[in-house]
């Protein structure tokens, strides 16, 4: 690895170039990285990758599939678990470095997502490693699945959580022996490069991992246009997964598409009310960033008012500051136009009539936005159908089990739900009857690597997790040989 420009964040180097074969490489042009903790401050001037930035960085994946892909499974997995460890080493450097740039509360960086990510590494070395092929007879024949690397894929990420889910789809992309090229978004790029660094110091081969920075319609737009990329990943909004999915039907690429979510957190009468309120409440803590958030509260009539005034209490709990101090329970926006998209449609559902029960404002001074709950006037609001991404619930009765799921089913989205009942039963009825990649009740979050990720709907298509993704970023193959077929000893 070349030296390149690094900046000190929070006492942390970080380069602000791409790495492309192995190199630090920088860009003519650059853009701002500001962190939301405080605005005025800049982080650094990160480079900007170009179109032919992209042809470099692709050039170098397929040059570094050949050795990549080419190498026995149980190497790659033990560079792979190098990485994992390497993580979980520096986990305080990049919690603090996302925290910064990202703004998330540090203390679920630090405690949960970090190593998070370096769990995804040890997984999916496990899981390679552990592949069994397929084989089975068949008239007269022997069957056989082989799995292949598919050749160089591209990974595209959303500012949120951007490390953590970075590692979900670039740990799979690797062990299946295919080379990567990652772009993060633009506006929470920093972790990456840290991931970089560490693949790195990892051992793996030049141009297995390439790291590309800049923005999604300059950069991102020409990596996924590239002919000679055999798979894209993508997390972000289904805006994008449309412009992205274009670009992959024009090369015959497949790819897969973890997008936006509007999950109802349906609480039945019959549930711990207070592990509810908790959880409703905890919907709040990352400012709603979260796609897998629980954003449509559907609360059984009967219980309503006492649901509400036990959310309303530990809304008025929380404490809005800065990401770095472990008391503070909602962190900033990530940006002012994301800050000032938010307020947009909290003004809009005013203007509609829908009403605003608490909140509906930001914070002088940071980019917080107050935790809200609306009541909308109609189900067809646009503050029920549509994402909001920001620390806002609605708040909608019923009074029927059938009635709940109608509502939980009804817009467009369809990534996760969350059920509260004291009843086995009803969270197997409703449980089947919601349609979403996940449905958790009495829980939240909790989910192992082996499961499928993804959603139903303008939440995605495909799934990732477990073997999803070694499948979808492998080509199967089926060899049949017959029973008959010998071998003979060479002439
Ligand atoms: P986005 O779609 O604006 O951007 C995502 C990424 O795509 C960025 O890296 C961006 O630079 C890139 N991009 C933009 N235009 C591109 C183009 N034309 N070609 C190639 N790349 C391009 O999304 P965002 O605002 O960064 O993220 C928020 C969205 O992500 C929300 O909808 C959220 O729900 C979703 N999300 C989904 C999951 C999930 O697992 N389902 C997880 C996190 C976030």
């Amino acid at each position: 690895m070349t030296e390149s420009d690094r900046v000190d964040v929070g006492g942390v180097g970080v380069s602000v170039d791409h790495l492309i074969g192995g190199r630090r490489v920088s860009s003519p042009g650059s853009f701002e990285c500001r962190s939301p903790l405080d605005w005025q401050h800049k982080l650094a001037d990160v480079a900007r990758g170009d179109a032919a930035t992209a042809e470099r960085a692709v050039e170098a994946a397929v040059d570094g599939f050949r050795q990549w892909g080419g190498m026995p499974v149980g190497e790659r997995a033990a560079a792979l678990r190098r990485v994992a460890d390497l993580i979980e080493a520096r986990n305080d450097d990049i919690a603090l470095v996302e925290t910064l740039d990202m703004g998330f509360l540090h203390r679920s960086m630090r405690e949960r997502l970090v190593a998070r990510g370096a769990l995804n590494f040890r997984f999916y070395a496990d899981m390679a490693e552990a592949h069994d092929e397929p084989r089975w007879p068949a008239r007269g024949t022997a069957h056989t699945v082989q799995r292949m690397p598919a050749g160089p894929a591209v990974v595209i990420t959303p500012w949120n959580a951007p490390f953590m889910l970075a590692t979900w789809k670039v740990a799979p992309a690797l062990a299946a022996g295919n080379s990567v090229v990652l772009k993060p978004a633009e506006w929470s790029p920093l972790s990456a490069s840290l991931l970089a660094d560490l693949t790195v110091e990892a051992g793996l081969p030049p141009g297995a991992f390439n790291l590309v920075q800049g923005i999604g319609a300059e950069v991102g737009a020409a990596l996924t246009a590239d002919p000679r990329v055999r798979r894209i990943s993508f997390t972000g909004s289904p805006e994008t997964a449309r412009v992205i999915g274009a670009a992959a039907a024009a090369n015959i690429v497949p790819f897969t598409a973890e997008l936006g979510g509007k999950g109802p957190l349906i609480v039945f009468a019959d549930c711990d009310l207070e592990a509810a309120a908790d959880q409703a409440a905890a919907q709040y803590e990352d400012s709603g960033q979260v796609c897998l958030a629980g954003t449509r509260l559907l609360v059984e009539s009967e219980i309503r008012t006492e649901f509400t005034d036990a959310l309303r209490v530990r809304t008025e709990a929380h404490v809005l500051g800065d990401s770095r101090d472990d008391a503070t329970t909602v962190a900033p926006m990530v940006h002012p136009d994301h800050l000032a998209r938010v307020e947009g449609f909290v003004d809009r559902a005013r203007a509609a009539g829908d009403t605003v029960v608490w909140g509906g404002r930001r914070r002088r001074g940071s980019l917080h936005y107050e935790p809200t709950l609306i009541e909308p006037a109609s189900n067809h609001s646009e503050i029920v159908q549509c994402e909001v991404f920001g620390p806002v619930l609605t708040i909608q009765a019923f009074t029927s089990e059938a009635a709940a799921v109608e509502l939980a089913n009804s817009t467009r989205y369809g990534l996760s739900a969350i059920v509260y009942t004291g009843s086995a039963a009803r969270a197997e009825r409703v449980g089947r009857a919601v349609q979403a990649g996940i449905v958790w009740t009495n829980t939240f979050l909790v989910r192992d690597l082996a499961a499928p990720f993804g959603g139903c709907g303008l939440s995605g298509i495909g799934r990732e997790g477990g073997n999803h993704a070694l499948d979808f970023h492998s080509d199967l193959k089926t060899l049949i040989v017959a029973d008959h077929t010998t071998d003979r000893p060479s002439e």
